[in-house]
């Protein structure tokens, strides 16, 4: 079963997260499957890593809205999408174009160019009328302009640009299992009581310089990939922190843990036909006879036959009373 494990280290300014995400993952794989689109080896790696970082990172943040984790690449990947939700359902897709090799890293999956991006997107889940969602963007290259090859290293440096925050990334993911190890260092103590101000600047003297955190993190970065895939939380936690006192929290599993599940509606579907206009739509019916087409997270099929796609297009108002209205 898919489980997140929290966790703090008693009496010192750091917290950790631990995520395994078996049967969701491996279900996001089979619907691919049955789809008869399987991504290559490296996609399904990088779509795990993004899957488990998203729960990780939607776990951290005191957020009720989606949490989207795109990658945008110049290379045979345009696109990589993670979203989690503030109840930890997850899903995630890939577009692809082009030949991808076995061996392929971050660089020769999505920055061949050196145009690649990481965006963070937090989509309020009660957004008032006109609000943007909040969206921070990563290039996908290190302090020396070095293209990065990890996703790790991508989201830890996003997590200081944004929050001023240190923090340590492990993230593997197999056709099995997609996991992820965070530690990150806490927030200035008492922080909160001063002005937003000078709490940045608190933060941002202790970046790299908190002792307990720097042991803490360098414990973490000895876990190995098979380790991460391969051993139970409370194993892995044993090994490398057994020297260190934890206070766990219940895991987060079942119902309460993360899980996939895709919201996508006949509703949603139709407003994405709407955005691409009636023109393009009309065109597809007099080929085709219908529209069809399929959810990219988890296949489902959805069919807009000439009756239906003439209803997407017309106003509310003008339909007649009681016909269904999709908004
Ligand atoms: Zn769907």
């Amino acid at each position: 079963m898919s489980e997140l494990h929290k966790f703090i280290f008693e009496g010192l300014p750091v917290r950790g997260m631990l995520v395994r995400l078996t049967d969701g993952w491996k279900e996001v794989l089979a619907r691919r499957t049955e789809a008869g689109d399987v991504f290559p080896a490296p996609v399904r790696a990088l779509l795990g890593e993004m899957a488990a970082a998203g729960v990780l990172m939607q776990s951290n943040i005191k957020f009720n809205g989606a949490l989207v984790l795109q990658m945008y690449g110049d290379g045979p990947v345009k696109l990589a999408v993670a979203e989690v939700q503030p109840d930890l359902a997850f899903r995630a897709t890939a577009k692809v174009v082009g030949t991808v090799a076995d061996d392929a890293r971050l660089e020769a999956l999505l920055n061949v160019g050196g145009q690649g991006r990481c965006a963070i997107t937090l989509d309020p889940a009660d957004k008032r009328a006109g609000q943007q969602p909040y969206q921070g963007v990563v290039s996908l290259h290190g302090d020396l302009r070095e293209p990065l090859q990890n996703l790790s290293e991508v989201l830890e440096h996003y997590m200081l640009q944004s929050e001023q925050l240190d923090t340590r990334l492990v993230l593997a993911a197999n056709d099995e299992v997609a996991a992820g190890l965070l530690i990150q260092r806490m927030p200035m103590a008492g922080a909160a009581n001063l002005a937003e101000g000078s709490q940045r600047s608190a933060d941002e003297d202790e970046i790299g310089r908190n002792e307990a955190y720097n042991r803490i993190a360098h414990l973490a970065a000895t876990l190995t990939r098979e380790e991460l895939l391969t051993l139970d939380a409370p194993t892995i936690l044993r090994r490398l922190f057994w020297e260190e006192t934890l206070r766990q929290f219940e895991p987060q599993q079942g119902e309460h843990g993360p899980r996939f599940v895709c919201n996508c509606s006949r509703e949603r579907v139709g407003g994405m036909l709407r955005a691409l206009g009636r023109d393009e739509i009309d065109g597809i019916v007099v080929e085709q006879g219908r529209v069809e087409i399929a959810c990219d997270f988890c296949g489902r099929k959805y069919h807009f036959d000439p009756v239906d796609v003439g209803g997407l297009f017309t106003p509310p108002r003008d339909q007649m009373p009681g016909s269904e209205a999709i908004n």
